[in-house]
């Protein structure tokens, strides 16, 4: 049975020390609400050893990593670099990582592979722009980035990745995809997955939503049967928030 899942996404914000309180503040909410959900942070990467002796059962996440295994790439951090940390999750394909520096399906579905090998669960995104949905592409678009962003992964690797659907139009715009949309798309995507890798995965594959989901839409948004959970940017940031929302099921 797949997993409900909330990860915060912090995105290049909070300096080391402001990071630590905050993720004491999710580890301590975690611990006290005990819900069901598997709650997962994704800190910048200069705060993640330390940030992983102080969260408990809370799980550590990076928000990208390397394509290359190792070597003269200067700047870049390598998944076994982040296994090495203590990290078990990584956010591969956000939208502003394809945005701002033009990763593209081929190169995701690469990092997604080394990320496996390496022994790393990806976070896997995709999602339209709103041009693309307003052209009516939007089916076409996510397809094209599930299938190539995740080529040639076998089923026992699907075990391991999850996957976000965070439309573009609605990341850290305050316009979020109402339920309905948000179900058409991960029903979409599961069906996707029937055919890519057969029902067994499909069905325990968590497809999470992302786009300005907070605490007063995360119930409405996790209700629907495809809806296994949320990626969050914004509302991360406020441990008071993030727990509303790990709360919400
Ligand atoms: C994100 O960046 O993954 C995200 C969903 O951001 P926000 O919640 O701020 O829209």
């Amino acid at each position: 049975m797949r997993r409900k899942i909330v990860a915060g996404n912090w995105k290049m914000n909070t300096l080391l020390q402001d990071g630590m309180e905050l993720a004491r503040a999710v580890e301590q909410n975690t611990r006290e609400s005990n819900g069901e959900a598997l709650v997962i942070i994704a800190p910048p990467f200069t705060h993640l050893s330390r940030i992983g002796d102080l969260i408990g059962e809370v799980k550590l996440a990076a928000q990208n990593c390397s394509s290359e295994a190792s070597g003269a790439f200067t700047g870049e951090v390598s998944p076994a670099m982040l296994v090495s940390a203590g990290v078990e999750y990584v956010i591969i394909g956000h939208s502003e990582r394809r945005t701002y520096y033009a990763e593209d399906n081929q190169l995701l579905n690469k990092k997604v592979k080394l990320a496996l090998e390496a022994g790393l669960k990806p976070i896997y995104c995709c999602g339209e722009v709103l041009e693309e949905r307003e052209a009516g592409k939007l089916f076409e678009v996510v397809e094209k980035q599930v299938t190539t962003g995740l080529e040639g992964l076998s089923a026992a690797d699907m075990k391991k990745v999850v996957i976000a659907y965070e439309p573009v139009w609605a990341i850290g715009t305050g316009k979020v995809a109402t339920p309905e949309q948000a179900q058409e798309m991960h029903q979409f995507i599961r069906q996707l997955l029937v055919g890519l890798f057969g029902d067994g995965v499909a069905d325990d594959t968590s497809l999470l939503y992302g786009g300005s989901c907070k605490p007063s839409n995360a119930a409405e948004l996790f209700a629907n049967p495809d809806v296994d959970g949320g990626l969050i940017g914004g509302a991360s940031l406020k441990a008071g928030d993030f727990a509303a929302i790990v709360n919400a099921f």
